[in-house]
């Protein structure tokens, strides 16, 4: 298993050694033929890709800065930190990057209904940003349970124009929502597409989802030679299905002096359904179209996970970080709900800036590491989206109150 190799996956089948590949019911397969299909025709198409790179800088507000994390640096008395601001995305966090590539992809497909699942809300928010802004359907599916920890985002859904059809099946949260926008996909498939939000799924989603979001990556190896006239030694980034990490790993899978790091949630602890760290607990097992690891008991029966982020609650991992993490290329590592509220508070009284709870286990992450570090290195975090969202629940765990209460 070569680093090569791995540049180069999947396969023709989608496959990224054992993992990945389709995993659907036959109604499936015709879909995600012609997704596959046009897909990959339209990744060759120059038009396709200039109106991408339009829409990329003039809507979604691309290049993102590199920034350099002055005081975050010198408080912990290691490597140079530098962030990554997908945060200051339209609607706030990276999702919009493969939101944005795939309603292109809708619309040269002839379609006039988009749906997608959503966990935190923010998936769900970047589809209804660009549905409403190509004047298309929407129908967003959201658990439950998750409609109301996020009703922020489904007010601003709802403001956009999109139908939120909240799901009462099962724990009422993201994996069940996949369910449900399956099932709507496989009856409306001539109107609709799918617009799926992360690295995961069956064949052609996560090779897609990675090459919408490798832009992270591409400016990021761009910025910081030249701001730093060489390559970063460590890259950090949460991982849920897996697409913000993904996006800033895949373009510095060659630079073998680069190491990576993927941050999964830890939750209470390493306890089962406590936690949503899949390399930690997890197994190989099939969920939702794709091979890769999942939490699950002995039956393979999907365990109930937990994370104080609801971006990084989901019981499998994207496949390609599965093969990553095989072939030694990738380390994969977790931070609790506490570190990540930690994190969370530091970031914003040491930057000014407040993350998503998702990216605050990154930053967790390089909390913990850099001191141990060299002063001469150089590490990059994705700062995968911002905290608005993340406001009046942090503000619930650590206790806050408004003057005079
Ligand atoms: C959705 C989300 C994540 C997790 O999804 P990935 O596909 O793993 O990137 C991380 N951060 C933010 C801000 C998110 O909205």
């Amino acid at each position: 298993m070569t680093v090569a190799t791995a540049k180069e996956l999947p396969d023709d089948h989608g496959r990224f050694g054992p993992y990945g590949g389709r995993y659907v019911p036959e109604t499936l397969m015709h879909p995600l033929l012609e997704l596959e299909h046009e897909y990959f025709r339209a990744q060759q198409d120059g038009d396709f890709q200039r109106e991408l790179q339009y829409y990329l800088r003039e809507f979604c507000g691309r290049p993102t800065p590199l920034y350099l994390a002055e005081r975050l640096t010198r408080e912990l008395g290691g490597p140079r930190i530098y962030l990554k601001r997908e945060d200051l995305l339209h609607t706030g966090a990276h999702k919009i990057n493969n939101a944005i590539g795939q309603i292109l992809l809708a619309r040269r497909m002839g379609k006039t209904r988009i749906i997608a699942e959503t966990g935190a809300g923010q998936h769900g928010v970047a589809t209804a940003t660009v549905a409403a802004m190509f004047g298309l359907k929407c129908v967003i599916y959201m658990g439950a349970v998750d409609c109301e920890r996020q009703a922020l985002n489904v007010y601003r859904m709802q403001m956009l124009g999109a139908e939120v059809v909240p799901v009462q099946a099962g724990q009422r949260t993201l994996k069940e929502a996949v369910n449900e926008a399956m099932r709507d996909w496989v009856t409306n498939v001539r109107s609709t597409h799918y617009i799926l939000g992360t690295a995961y799924g069956a064949h052609p989603y996560p090779v897609m989802v990675r090459n919408f979001q490798r832009v992270i990556g591409d400016e990021a190896r761009r910025q910081i030679l030249e701001k730093e006239k060489r390559l970063p030694d460590l890259l950090i980034a949460c991982v849920g299905g897996g697409s913000n990490a993904i996006g800033l790993f895949y373009p510095f899978i060659g630079d073998e002096s680069v190491r990576m790091l993927g941050v999964e949630a830890g939750g209470e602890g390493i306890v089962p359904e406590r936690h949503a760290a899949r390399f930690q607990g997890g197994s190989l097992g099939v969920l939702q179209g794709t091979r890769s690891y999942v939490l699950q008991d002995e039956h393979g029966q999907i365990q109930l996970t937990h994370s104080v982020s609801a971006g990084l609650d989901y019981a499998a991992v994207g496949p390609e970080h599965a093969w990553l993490r095989d072939a030694g290329r990738a380390e994969y590592s977790y931070a609790t709900d506490d570190q990540a509220l930690d994190a969370f508070t530091k970031l914003a009284r040491l930057e000014g800036i407040i993350p998503a709870l998702e990216s605050a286990h990154a930053i967790a992450a390089v909390i913990e590491r850099a001191p141990a570090m060299a002063k001469d290195r150089i590490v990059i975090v994705n700062l995968s989206g911002r905290g608005d969202k993340d406001v009046a629940q942090a503000a619930d765990k650590l206790g806050l109150r408004t003057p005079g209460n």
